[in-house]
């Protein structure tokens, strides 16, 4: 039982960190620097029929740093270098909100924002996923967290250099690149 006959899997990614090393507050194309494995972890998920999907927290915009315009922009920009690639990104789903730093409409507790899981589940619902079947590649708790409320059947955290210690269960799996993804696949 591979589960691929459905067709309906996905790999979740976060974004700032998994697919492109984090800096403070993103926003703009040349501050882009792609994470080393990202375009083969994607090619392959594809190849394997696997829907690939970013979810990501984007505080900056709550904070008025960014704009959700700059954000879409950002992420067109993204969806071309990885057409590039021969990668089919499917789609994005976003948080703008903070629940203490958001600015006038972006200052509320949102179920998107992870680590509640209002995007996976969105995402579920729109294309159709067995949560069970997907993976799901964060590098914070706050993914692994996440994706435990959803029921993703494989948490993957991305290591930073400094360990993070979390306050959760140790029910996923560190890795210290995403070239230990590869392997998950199949
Ligand atoms: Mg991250
Ligand atoms: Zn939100």
């Amino acid at each position: 039982m591979t589960g691929r006959q459905n067709g309906k899997r996905a790999l979740f990614l976060d974004r700032d960190g998994v697919v492109n090393e984090e800096i403070c507050y993103l926003s703009q194309p040349e501050q882009v620097r792609f994470v080393s494995g990202i375009f083969d972890l994607c090619r392959k998920a594809q190849a394997l029929g696997y829907r690939l999907i970013i979810v990501t927290n984007q505080a900056g915009i709550a904070r008025g740093y960014y704009t959700e315009e700059d954000f879409h922009a950002l992420m067109q920009w993204m969806r071309a270098e990885f057409a590039r690639e021969g990668v089919a990104l499917d789609q994005y789903y976003f948080c703008p909100h903070h629940p203490e730093h958001g600015v006038g409409a972006y200052r509320k507790e949102c179920p998107d924002r992870k680590p509640n899981p209002g995007m996976l589940l969105r995402a579920a619902g729109e294309f159709d996923l067995d949560l069970a079947q997907c993976i799901f590649v964060g590098d914070r708790c706050s993914d692994m967290a996440a994706g435990r409320a959803a029921s993703v059947g494989t948490l993957v955290l991305v290591e930073r250099v400094e360990p993070g210690t979390c306050t959760q269960p140790e029910d996923f799996l560190r890795v210290c690149g995403l070239q230990a993804v590869l392997g998950l696949l199949q």
